[in-house]
Order: C-alpha cells, then structure tokens, then sequence
C-alpha cells in the first residue's frame, strides 16, 4: 500500500490553520472534485475521496489532536476514521453545505416539496382602542411592515427580462448522484438548491428569494363584545414565505382601554352613582348615562343602604358572538354633604332630634346590647 497523503496536503491548508480555514477550504475541494461535476473522472473520484476523509479528522477537534501526534496511525483501525466507515460522507457533506442550501437541504428527500418551498413567518402586532369601541365593534386600519414579493423582479428572482434556464449541474433534476465505494448518494443539488433550475441573471434589488420588506395598511374588522386581551388571527396577512411557500399569518392582541367611569366585568358594566341621603331614604329616580352617553333612568329604592346594587338588564357590554347583551350594574353611593346653610342645617337636626325619639332615646349599641 502507498503511503497515504497528508491530511493537511490534502486540504491544501497550513499544519496551523484554523477551523473556518480548513471547512472553506474543504468546501472549496468538494465542489472542485465532486463526482457530479467530472463525470466518470476516477482521478477526481480518489481525490473527492481523500478531501472528505481529510476533512472528517481534521474538523474534528480529537481526531486531529490524535492525527497530529500520531500521524495516520493515530486515526485509522477500530479506533480511528475507519471505524467509522464512509459511510459518514453524507453526514459530513450535509453539515458542511447544508447553511449554504437555507436549511432546506435535509428536506429535500423528506416528505416534503422538493422545491423547499416555505411558508413566511407568522407576525404579531398590537392594538389599542376605547370601551366605546369595544362596544360597537370597529373597522380599525393596522399599519406595518412584512416581507412581501419583490416590486423589481415580482418575486420571480430574476431581473425583469431574463429568464432561468436549465441548471447545468443537475440538468434540471434538482439532484446530483455520486458513488463513493460501496454506497450511491443522493444531495440535492447545490446550485439550484433542489429547483431544477437557476437564473441567468438574479435580481438585484432582493438578491435572491424574491421578497423584501413591504409597508402594509389592512382594516381588521374588531368585532362588538371583545375584551382586552383577546387575539384576532388574519389569514394570510404574515411574512410572504419562499419558493411559492404562502403567507404566514397576522396576529392582533387587542387591548381595551380603561374608561373613566365604566368598569367592566365580563360582559357586564358597572357605574358608581352618588345620590343625596334623602333620596336613598326615601327613595326615588335619578339620570344615569350609558355607555353611549344616552341618559337612562334609574329607580332607587326606598331606603338603599350605601352600596346598593341596581341592575339594569341588557344595559352592559354586547355578548362577543352571541345576540344579546349583558347588564348594567348601578352602584349606589350615598353622598354626605360637606357645606350645609344654616336652613339645611336646622333641618337635619330636627331630624336627628326626631329619629333619637322614635327610638326611644337609646343609642346604637344600647339596642345591641339591651
Ligand atoms: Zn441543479
Ligand atoms: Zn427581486
């Protein structure tokens, strides 16, 4: 048996040389010496051969350490390269090439499209609008940016007027075959990435892949009942994807502002009204507003304690996808008065003075305790 290469040599690279160094390098040699490429050359057969057996130990961090200090012997036998077998060529070539390919390369004989086609990425934005809003649903416009097809090429890749042609190296198949010992391999095609064809002349304007980022306006259609945090989905809004991959979609958080005086409690609404003691004693009717600034009429019973609850049914929120709507609750907040003229005052103490007879002159915690 000769006696076998220097890895180094092989590589065409220094005994010193770095790891991007030797995988450029290698990248380089494999291309130079693939199979596909020198059809029934067995000097470039050998030599695609010894590149990549090079670049198995010398991109592999221990195995070059046993290669440098032991030389072929270190990394050969049970132990060693051949151990592992060459099997490993495609793992090897993957790894190396597959960034080159955008990811798609281990796809290309999976189940899925031989195009690599991709849909785009979903996108999330959001928005902000009023109770008011919430209520009556709205047409609201939604400006932003996605990737969408190219104005210069109209996505095809290829500057306006030329064409693609047939890829040479595959000769449109999108895949190259090669035979290294016993085993046959398929990659796809490194230089129309599995599409059968490349451009005459790629587009400048996007240089390759067709999109580039587009301001977009669209009206999302909120529907009457939403509550803040719900998310509303836009089919085909999203990131234009490649190949022919579709569009993601959009998706809107929406968010509802709190009010100044409506609280809301699901699809109910509350509002805090004051009303002077005497009419919580004795009763009556008072104006409140909805959430439309209508004014509605509410009844206080006689003798509302402070926080009493007057439900107004249908006077709330409407039910999100449902008819209907849910109700208003009016809180009943008894307003003590601070400035009292002299009249007023007069008054109110000849109503204590009364109520202290009426029971009897006992106190509150005299008729607890009695
Ligand atoms: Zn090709
Ligand atoms: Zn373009």
């Amino acid at each position: 048996m000769p006696e076998k290469e220097d890895y180094y040599k092989i590589l065409e690279v220094a005994k010193n040389a770095t790891g991007a160094e030797i995988k450029s390098s290698y990248r380089r040699l494999a291309m130079k010496y693939h199979p596909d490429r020198n059809p029934g050359n067995k000097e470039s057969e050998e030599k695609f051969k010894s590149v990549n057996e090079a670049f198995s130990v010398l991109s592999d961090e221990e195995k070059r350490g046993l290669y440098d200090s032991y030389g072929h012997e270190g990394v050969s036998g049970a132990s060693g390269f051949h151990g592992g077998g060459f099997a490993d060529i495609n793992d090897i070539f993957s790894s190396v090439f597959g960034d080159v390919f955008g990811g798609s390369f281990s796809n290309a004989f999976g189940g899925r499209t031989r195009s690599g086609a991709q849909r785009g990425a979903d996108l999330k934005l959001d928005i902000e609008i009023t109770l008011e809003e919430a209520f009556t649903g709205l047409d609201s416009p939604v400006e932003y940016s996605a990737m969408d097809a190219c104005q210069e090429c109209g996505g095809t890749d290829a500057q306006p007027g030329t064409r693609s042609k047939t890829c040479p190296t595959c000769r449109g198949s999108g895949v190259v075959q090669f035979s290294q010992g016993f085993f046959s391999m398929r990659q796809m095609c490194p230089d129309c990435a599995g599409q059968g064809t490349v451009l005459e002349h790629p587009c400048k304007k996007c240089k390759g892949g067709g999109r580039q980022k587009t301001k977009k306006t669209i009206t999302v259609k909120v529907p009457a009942g939403i509550r803040s945090g719900m998310t509303l989905r836009v089919a085909n809004a999203g990131d234009l994807g490649l190949k022919g991959g579709g569009y993601g979609d959009l998706y809107i958080e929406v968010h509802v502002r709190e009010h100044k005086i409506f609280e809301r409690a699901e699809d109910d609404l509350i509002l805090r009204v004051p009303v002077s003691f005497a009419t919580a004693a004795l009763g009556g009717k008072i104006k409140a507003p909805n959430i439309l600034k209508e004014t509605l009429e509410v009844t206080v019973p006689k003798g509302s304690p402070h926080g009493t609850v007057v439900k107004i049914s249908g006077a709330g929120m409407p039910k999100l996808g449902k008819k209907g709507f849910g109700d208003l609750n009016v809180i009943i907040l008894i307003d003590v008065p601070k400035n009292l003229t002299s009249r007023q005052k007069e008054l109110l103490e000849a109503f204590e003075k009364e109520s202290s007879e009426a029971d009897g002159g006992k106190s509150f915690f005299e008729k607890i305790f009695k």
